[in-house]
């Protein structure tokens, strides 16, 4: 956190607009654990607000009419204006480990719970002012990371991966001091829970076992009720948890890795209990395949690196673990709880990276089988320094038609690589591997499964460069090739093109 409360900050009080009535069942049922956990209060409100994006697909998940963006009433609600109707604001507490060391007691410094809908989904509000866990900062968040975190929400969920889901941004003239003065924005996201390990961490630290229970309880019966009755580990219900959230963080982490994306601030605050992709800040989809590539300008250490990401992964649910173990009350349980990190995760990765080369069903061979091929790829990546996106794109186009025919332009996978013979000889053997599956049926599956579109951090500057002077153009652009990430949209070949030289100066901390 760099962010300093504004002296000229306009503190303005609550808003004393009617509650708006959005016609949809609100509740809130985390505020039934009671006030250990969390603060009511309502947003601080944000100045002649207007909008930047809206998803109707978000809109739709949440049970919204199709033209609510329309309504100067949503407008209101989701800069913080105004409340909703049935629901109570709150901002929760919760504690973490960052950059590798405990940093006590965060919470939700300027994230508030509006409630949930009948469909069971939150929906929070980020940027909307302080609260009592902002500590030093302002409550607010800038324009620029609040569109990066629109567009990658939707765009990671365009790539099926797991994630919150954004609804909107809204932007406004409000002032807010970082390294430089920028403007305020606020995006409303949304997800079935933004509970972090964080939140036990919390309460197991502070020694408050009552607390401590009653969380774990409660997201067993919200989340995972299948905890409460099943018989692995000795039946405790507790150590079943730490178990499913590890499978849930594995299976999330592998999508990452596939799919070249790197989070940036891994924090134990930053963890979903869900498995979830939360807090967008300095991440990146990665250009050129580098594996220790770190995208958080803040990370000197290189702690959250590309290629750390799985281990990290792994080091945050000890953390997790650490904390349940008041709860679980034998280490060894625990331990044995973490065990399906490490074999999930390979597993994983390994059915993903299977599906990028197009072995599917009836051609997937035992475990291992493809380790080395896919291995050997990687490293070749590696030492070209090849773009990762474009690689398995033309990778999957050449499907079709073979790598040798040099008059098809897509089937240029070799133009990506500077040592030639030694990516010939990878096609070999991968065109070996692949002789019994019909082509066109693996191309095709291949394109579904390899995106032409990954918002890089050029193409998301340019949106924000341009939302600087109240264009929003490009932020829509990206959003509707983001939500299709694997059609062709004709007429968009520079979005998926190389990255501009320019790209690589772009520096993206934790500052937002
Ligand atoms: P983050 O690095 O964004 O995950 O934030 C880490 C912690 O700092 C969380 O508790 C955030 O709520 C808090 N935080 C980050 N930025 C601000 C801000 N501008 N004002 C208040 N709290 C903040
Ligand atoms: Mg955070």
């Amino acid at each position: 956190m760099h962010s300093m409360i504004l002296d000229t900050d306009p503190r303005s009080p609550p808003s004393d607009m009617a509650p708006f009535d959005a016609g949809l069942t609100w509740r809130n049922s985390f505020a039934a654990l009671g006030d250990d956990f969390f603060t009511h209060l309502p947003a601080q409100p944000l100045p002649q607000p207007y909008w930047v994006g809206c998803s109707q697909q978000v809109g739709h998940l949440l049970g919204l009419p199709a033209n609510w963006h329309d309504a100067q009433a949503w407008l209101e609600v989701l800069s913080g204006n105004r409340s909703l109707a049935g629901t109570q604001s709150l901002a929760s507490v919760y504690s973490g480990h960052q950059f590798g060391q405990w940093a006590g007691q965060l919470g939700d410094g300027r994230a508030l719970l509006l409630g949930e809908t009948a469909g069971a989904m939150e929906l929070q509000l980020k940027g909307a002012g302080p609260t009592p866990y902002s500590r030093m900062g302002d409550g607010r968040a800038v324009l620029r990371s609040s569109i990066r975190e629109f567009l990658a929400s939707e765009a990671m969920h365009g790539l099926g991966m797991a994630t919150s889901r954004a609804l909107s941004v809204v932007g406004s003239d409000a002032p807010i001091r970082r390294e430089t003065i920028e403007t305020a924005a606020v995006v409303a996201r949304v997800a079935p829970s933004f509970l972090r390990f964080g939140h036990f961490e919390h309460f197991s630290y502070a020694e408050q076992l009552p607390q401590l229970k009653a969380l774990a309880d409660y997201v067993i019966e919200r989340f995972y009720p299948d905890c409460a009755t099943d018989d692995q580990f000795s039946g405790n219900a507790y150590a079943n948890l730490l178990n499913r959230v590890s499978e849930r963080t594995a299976h999330m982490v592998a999508q990452w890795q596939s799919v070249g994306f790197c989070h940036g601030v891994m924090n134990t605050d930053n963890m979903s209990l869900l498995g979830l992709t939360i807090d967008y800040g300095p991440f990146q989809f990665m250009d050129a395949f580098v594996p220790g590539h770190i995208c958080n300008h803040s990370d000197h250490q290189g702690r959250y690196a590309y290629n750390k990401q799985p281990n990290v992964a792994y080091w945050n649910l000890f953390c997790l673990g650490q904390a349940l173990l008041p709860l679980i009350e034998e280490q060894a349980l625990a331990l044995a709880a973490l065990e399906s990190y490490k074999s999930e995760f390979p597993t994983r990765l390994e059915q993903l990276m299977g599906a990028k080369l197009g072995l599917v069903d009836a051609h997937i061979q035992p475990p291992g089988h493809d380790r080395v091929l896919v291995e050997d790829l990687l490293k070749l990546l590696a030492q070209d320094r090849v773009d990762y996106t474009i690689f398995w794109r033309r990778l999957s186009h050449g499907a079709r038609t073979g790598y040798g025919d040099q008059e098809n332009p897509l089937a240029r996978v070799q133009d990506l690589f500077l040592d030639r013979a030694a990516v010939q000889a990878w096609l070999q053997r991968y065109t070996e591997r692949t002789q019994d599956l019909p082509q066109a049926q693996r191309s095709d599956l291949m394109l579904q499964t390899n995106p032409k579109f990954v918002l890089r951090n050029h193409l998301g500057e340019q949106a924000i460069r341009k939302a600087r002077h109240k264009d929003f153009s490009e932020v829509h652009t990206l959003q509707m090739l983001l939500e299709t990430p694997f059609a062709e949209h004709p007429g968009y070949e520079a979005y998926a093109d190389f990255p501009p030289d320019w790209a690589s100066s772009i520096e993206i901390s934790c500052s937002s």
